[in-house]
């Protein structure tokens, strides 16, 4: 990489500032949930939003590729890793109800810390969120949901750092556009920085706490946690339920290298131990080409390569 001692030299001044942390030549599986992917030059965790605005821009300056992540849970890094900076947001860890009762979380926060948080705080509606293990600014990129429902439902505003204008913006969510697992800014490449939550006061607080817990024990019953994965690999495709189309192909426990398509939930692949990103992609393609052989339908893939 060009222009590597400068880099070096300006994170290590935030770093001295207490704004950041950093690390040189990090393997990113050791960040991703799958637990796959290569060396990246550097990873930052910048400490609040101004910070990761100025390591994003500082980096962009000399030319080097930026790329930001949440909790790496829906991201398959590649094997040969990323010649350049990775920002992840987890420092970003502000969390607090304002004035007017809307949640006001940085884009850091875990999704299961902000339910918990809303809980805390006598709030109802957030219940799906828990137990997707995600960071808020992945969320809202991603759209993430379960249940019938997404996180776009219960977003108020959105304030972000758009890269094209170099500004930070604050944008209700009527002014942004959300579909299924996709988002105003995913389509921008904007990053997210925090988010605001408006919910509504619960009534029956016990009632909020067994539906979240009802979601965590459906999770840990359905879904393969025992193995780093991203979650569910595929879309779903209007009118299926891909997991099922999955199973019903017959390909439950296929294998390629470490990569296996879970025997507990079909929809899921799983890392048994060593899988590269090439067996994992190798394994997504021969799903694609069986379902579309016996189905005459493409499922698409909602995990992001990152390569
Ligand atoms: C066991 C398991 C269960 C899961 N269950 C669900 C589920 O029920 N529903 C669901 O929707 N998902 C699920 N997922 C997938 C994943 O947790 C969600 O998509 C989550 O919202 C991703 O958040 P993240 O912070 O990990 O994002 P990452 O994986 O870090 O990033 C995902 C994408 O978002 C971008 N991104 C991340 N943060 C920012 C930011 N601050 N600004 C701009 N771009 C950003 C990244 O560049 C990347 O393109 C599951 C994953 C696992 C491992």
């Amino acid at each position: 990489m060009q222009n590597k001692q400068l880099l070096v030299e300006y994170f290590s001044k935030l770093s001295e500032e207490g704004r950041l942390e950093y690390k040189e030549n990090a393997l990113l599986s050791e960040y991703a949930s799958f637990k796959i992917g290569g060396p990246a030059a550097f990873v930052v965790f910048p400490y609040d939003a101004q910070s990761l605005v100025d390591a994003y821009n500082y980096a962009d300056s000399l030319g080097v590729r930026v790329l930001v992540f949440g909790n790496a849970s829906n991201v398959l890094f590649c094997d040969d890793g990323i010649d350049g900076v990775i920002i992840f947001t987890g420092k970003l860890k502000e969390l607090f109800v304002n004035d007017n009762g809307i949640i006001c979380a940085g884009a850091g926060i875990h999704l299961i810390a902000l339910s918990q948080f809303a809980y805390k705080n006598g709030f109802k509606g957030h219940e799906f969120l828990f137990g997707i293990p995600g960071n808020c600014g992945g969320a809202v990129f991603m759209n993430a949901g379960a249940y019938e429902h997404c996180i776009s439902e219960v977003l108020y505003a959105v304030t972000y750092f758009d890269v094209k204008q170099n500004k930070i913006i604050r944008a209700l969510k009527s002014e942004l556009e959300f579909g299924y697992r996709e988002s105003s800014f995913r389509k921008n490449s904007w990053i997210v920085l925090s988010v605001e939550i408006k919910l509504e006061k619960a009534e029956n607080p016990e009632a909020v706490k067994a539906l979240m817990d009802d979601h965590l024990r459906t999770r840990n019953a359905k879904q393969p946690l025992e193995y780093p994965s991203a979650g569910s690999v595929f879309k779903r495709y209007p009118g299926y339920y891909t997991s099922k189309l999955i199973d019903e192909a017959g390909l439950k426990g296929t294998s390629v290298g470490g990569a296996q398509v879970s025997e507990k939930h079909a929809g899921f692949i799983v890392n048994r131990g060593g899988a590269t990103a090439l067996d994992v992609m190798m394994l997504i393609k021969l799903v694609q080409d069986r379902i579309y052989a016996v189905n005459g339908i493409h499922i698409e893939c909602e995990v992001i390569y990152v390569v």
